[in-house]
């Protein structure tokens, strides 16, 4: 890991931050500040349903109340979806990429008539693992289908994804020393959307290049999703970061913190007297 790490928090605002947020942004603000580095903030807010833009106002204040400082200006993913682009062309003009017409109940019919597998169909990191279909569609039906005007997502083809780099890819959990990836878990895995021109295992990798993150901090539910990162820092050539995955906030009840579960956000904290200092202690940071 870099003396001077360059961290960063990077929220979707779909709400208002809660004690988890906190919890990560704390952590991630510290090991830059302990250690002399850089502490960026990032929006990503390229699901337009469910991101707002008075979300993306309210994380700022929200920090700054806080006491947590950033470096430099914020990124806004929504602003940049040409960069998207052009990482997508890239990983498409090699072959790597394919058009998936597919909806989900389409996949999920053909999963049930490939017939059940000893365990039941299979699953990845982010359900039901995609049995293939469009990888196998001839070029001239592909095209005939985007000339349709046929909806479409971007799959990466993991197969030969997987045959594009050298060797088994790892990374450096801190803490725990480095680990074996297995990013074959997500199957093809989706790298722009239907209704979005790119997703966020894309984004994500793309940005933190951009911005010269060496210490992903974030919380251990997307853990498994930096299998998938790394494979893309190998086909694109980026730069590979140091990953810290904290455990995340559990409520009274034992469950993680959620906004769906009622968590209460940092301005409800706020509202209801408490200073910075005690939702920091709150955040256990
Ligand atoms: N934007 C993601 C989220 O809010 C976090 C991305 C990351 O830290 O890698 O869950």
């Amino acid at each position: 890991m870099a003396a001077r790490p360059t961290t960063r928090f990077a929220p979707s605002p779909t709400g208002y931050l809660h004690l988890g947020h906190a919890h990560s942004a704390l952590l991630a603000w510290r090991a830059a500040r302990e250690a002399g580095g850089r502490f960026l903030l990032r929006i990503e807010d390229i699901d337009r349903t469910r991101c707002r833009p008075e979300f993306t106002g309210a994380i700022a204040e929200d920090l700054a109340w806080l006491g947590l400082d950033w470096d430099g200006p914020v990124r806004v993913q929504s602003a940049h979806f040409r960069e998207y682009g052009a990482a997508l062309d890239s990983l498409a003009s090699r072959g790597l990429l394919y058009p998936c017409f597919c909806t989900r109940a389409e996949i999920a019919r053909e999963v049930a008539a490939i017939g059940a597998a000893p365990h039941g169909p299979a699953h990845g990191p982010e359900g039901l693992l995609y049995p293939g279909t469009c990888r196998r569609l001839l070029p001239a039906e592909r095209a005939a289908r985007i000339a349709a005007g046929q909806p479409y997502a971007l799959r990466l083809d993991m197969r030969a994804a997987l045959a594009a780099v050298d060797g088994p890819l790892t990374y450096e959990e801190v803490g725990e020393g480095r680990l074996r990836c297995d990013p074959a878990r997500f199957g093809d895995a989706v790298l722009a959307r239907k209704d979005t021109p790119a997703s966020y295992h894309l984004c994500v990798t793309h940005d933190d290049a951009l911005q010269g993150v060496t210490l992903v901090t974030r919380g251990e539910d997307l853990r498994a999703a930096t299998d998938l990162h790394r494979l893309l820092q190998a086909l694109m050539n980026w730069p590979e970061p140091a990953y810290r995955h904290h455990p995340l906030l559990l409520g009274p009840d034992g469950r993680r913190l959620a906004k769906r579960d009622g968590a209460r956000s940092l301005r409800e904290l706020r509202a209801e007297g408490l200073d910075p200092s005690a939702v920091r202690a709150m955040a256990g940071v």
